[in-house]
């Protein structure tokens, strides 16, 4: 093998989106890794932008295919969560609809293109524009999911979230658990927040892509082995029933207990508590909407809990 960092253009969806592929000296796994599925979440586009033009292909076995910025659209119209031309959240849609609307067809040429043939598949993300967040890897149950597991793990960042086809399921349709369905091991890795670049978020970013590859055996990492996350097996992410003014009581990253306050939901005017939001069960606040506008069903929070057995437990 010749051993080279090469600046590729992948065609998907009818668009041109830049990525690198690096070729290591020596044969190995192929890793892809992806950020900017959601476009404003920068400090996981910007942790990969940096960590793969520091690799040393001389140093590398394998490939590692990286794409900075996925989801152009949203990139550069500013939009969180959503492909602008659609409404849709690409992460919400695959793996995707050849035939179906831009998200749609972008998820579908991402997963064939990309994570069909890899052999593990790393999704960076953050919290969007309007989103503080707690450092988090997330994985889903499936026939690959100790492999699964083991990259989280890898990554470094203070939890680890397993998620299953169980009732609690917040959404469906993410890359990982397209993967995960696909029999290839896959990580959400999630650092950072509001629309940010943040120099923690993205040296955890660095140092999460660098463990993985120590785990996928393609290359030592200098970087001391990372301490044991906190496994969490459920992922509540709560709503409002009506819109209004939301005000969080807590910080991502707090424990709180079953029951606590958690905020309200008042009226435009401040006359009225709409609504207050209590922990169904004992966990942490992965990520907290930090905007005060809120629609009917607005998302508030992701509240991460461990299984449910051991929380009664407790
Ligand atoms: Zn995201």
């Amino acid at each position: 093998m010749t051993a080279a960092t090469t600046s590729i253009t992948l065609r998907l969806a009818g668009l041109d989106v830049p990525a690198i592929e690096v070729t290591g000296a020596r044969p190995g796994p192929r890793l892809t890794v992806i950020a900017g599925v959601h476009g404003c979440e920068y400090s996981s586009m910007a942790g990969l932008r940096g960590f793969v033009r520091d690799l040393d292909p001389e140093r590398l076995s394998g490939t590692v295919v990286a794409v900075p910025v996925l989801n152009l659209p949203s990139f550069w119209a500013r939009t969180p969560f959503v492909v602008p031309d659609d409404g849709k959240n690409l992460n919400r849609c695959f793996p995707g609809d050849p035939a179906g609307t831009l998200a749609e067809r972008l998820a579908h040429d991402v997963f064939t293109q990309l994570i069909v043939g890899s052999d593990a598949l790393v999704d960076m993300h953050a919290g969007d524009q309007v989103e503080a967040l707690e450092p988090f890897a997330l994985y889903d149950a499936g026939p690959q999911e100790a492999k699964s597991l083991a990259l989280a793990t890898a990554y470094g960042v203070g939890y680890v979230i397993r998620q299953d086809a169980g009732p609690d399921r917040a959404v469906s349709g993410s890359s990982s658990s397209a993967a995960a369905a696909a029999g290839i091991p896959a990580i959400i890795a999630e650092a950072g927040g509001c629309g940010l670049v943040t120099p923690e978020a993205v040296a955890a970013h660095r140092r999460g892509l660098g463990g993985v590859l120590a785990a996928l055996g393609m290359q030592a990492t200098a970087d001391p082995t990372p301490a044991e996350p906190v496994f969490l097996e459920r992922f509540l992410w709560l709503r409002c029933a009506r819109g209004g003014w939301w005000t969080s009581e807590v910080e991502p990253g707090q424990r709180v207990s079953t029951g606590e306050l958690l905020g309200t939901v008042t009226s435009l005017d401040g006359g009225e508590v709409i609504e207050s939001i209590h922990a169904p069960a004992a966990g942490i606040p992965m990520f907290i909407t930090t905007s005060p506008a809120v629609q009917d069903d607005g998302l508030l929070l992701g509240l991460g809990a461990p299984a449910a057995e051991l929380a009664a437990t407790a």
